[in-house]
């Protein structure tokens, strides 16, 4: 059982598969890191993958969500995904979605039951200017075939003030009409996304906008979930927040992530990464060094956050970019 220092146990992990995309987000995508930042010669290899996995199932995980970069983008997606499939956890995956259509027997052949899709408009103009490409029909049909096929859809939106915040009624609306789940999510801080407090668009600011055009209720928390659910009156789906920056949810974090450089992050905002990848490359056991950095897990963000958004200062902040990172 992977425990840290404040009891908190650890059964859920998040592996980078690659730090490319075929999207450039504004928001994700570094503007300015210098070349070289990337890491793809030092990626792990399907097989040091399922072998890296495969410790952390032992050492009690549950449930692996495959990211990135665009996870559908690395060579050997397919097999990773079937590899993965044998162990006793609950697979799932982030993408944008660009690929599903490739994909969706693979992902059905996996067991996989719910897909996590990012989409940040429903407007064809300003989704091709946030995320840089010319793709939201072709996502959109993909969320489409994915509901066509039972697939519980999470439809991630990174809110940011006075880019999409408008579009937040459109969304919940598309809930009352499929059973489809929005999860809008508070735009975060990383390495050269051009992060201010200005463009957070909070979790009170959500809640009043909506409340303004819907009835809606407040739905059980799920178990370590990181977004508050509600739903629209009579509605199929649900909506949800990811208030990371004005109501962080630490306290019940269970999550462990692996980059695709095989490093081990125990927090989305931790500044230190124990590099698991080296240490089996060189033969090492690698059980110590993850419990170890499971238990070197701070508080709250990585410990370097105020606990008000409002006070951070984006210049002392220590990270990789989301990217990097795997989202
Ligand atoms: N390419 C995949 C995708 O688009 O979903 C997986 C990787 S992406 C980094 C994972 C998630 O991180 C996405 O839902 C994305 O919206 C979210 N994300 C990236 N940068 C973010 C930021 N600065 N603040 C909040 N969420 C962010």
């Amino acid at each position: 059982m992977l425990k840290d220092s404040f009891n908190r146990i650890h059964d859920y992990l998040r592996i980078s598969l690659t730090d490319k995309c075929n999207l450039r987000c504004t928001y994700c995508n570094p503007v300015d890191l210098p070349k070289g930042h990337f890491a793809h010669s030092n990626k792990m290899t399907v097989d040091e993958i399922d072998l890296i996995a495969g410790v952390f199932v032992q050492l009690g995980i549950k449930k692996i969500r495959l990211t990135g970069g665009e996870p559908l983008v690395r060579k050997g997606a397919g097999e990773i995904i079937h590899l993965l499939s044998k162990y006793p956890v609950e697979l799932a995956i982030t993408t944008n979605g660009v690929f599903v259509h490739e994909f969706i027997d693979v992902f059905q052949q996996a067991g996989m039951k719910s897909v996590n899709v990012s989409l940040d408009s429903l407007k064809k103009n300003k989704n091709a200017l946030i995320s840089g490409r010319n793709e939201f029909e072709r996502v959109f049909g993909n969320v489409q075939l994915l509901l066509k096929n039972n697939f519980d859809v999470k439809v991630n939106t990174v809110l940011m003030k006075g880019v999409n915040d408008d579009e937040i009624p459109g969304f919940v609306e598309w809930t009352r009409h499929q059973p489809v789940h929005i999860r809008f999510i508070e735009f975060m801080p990383f390495a050269g996304n051009q992060w201010s407090k200005e463009k957070v668009f909070s979790q009170e600011e959500i809640l009043n906008l909506i409340a303004s055009h819907f009835d809606f209720n407040r739905l059980p928390d799920d178990d370590h979930g990181t977004a508050k659910k509600f739903a629209v009156n009579d509605a199929k789906g649900t909506f949800g927040i990811i208030s990371t920056m004005s109501h962080p949810f630490c306290g019940s974090c269970n999550r462990l992530r692996l980059t695709t450089d095989g490093k081990m992050k125990n927090c989305l905002f931790s500044k230190g990464e124990a590099d698991i990848l080296g240490a089996l490359r060189r033969g090492d056991d690698i059980v110590p060094l993850i419990k170890q950095c499971v238990w070197d897990k701070k508080k709250a963000q990585g410990g370097q956050f105020d606990s008000n958004y409002k006070n951070i200062d984006i210049a002392q902040l220590k990270n990789r970019s989301m990217i990097h990172i795997g989202g």
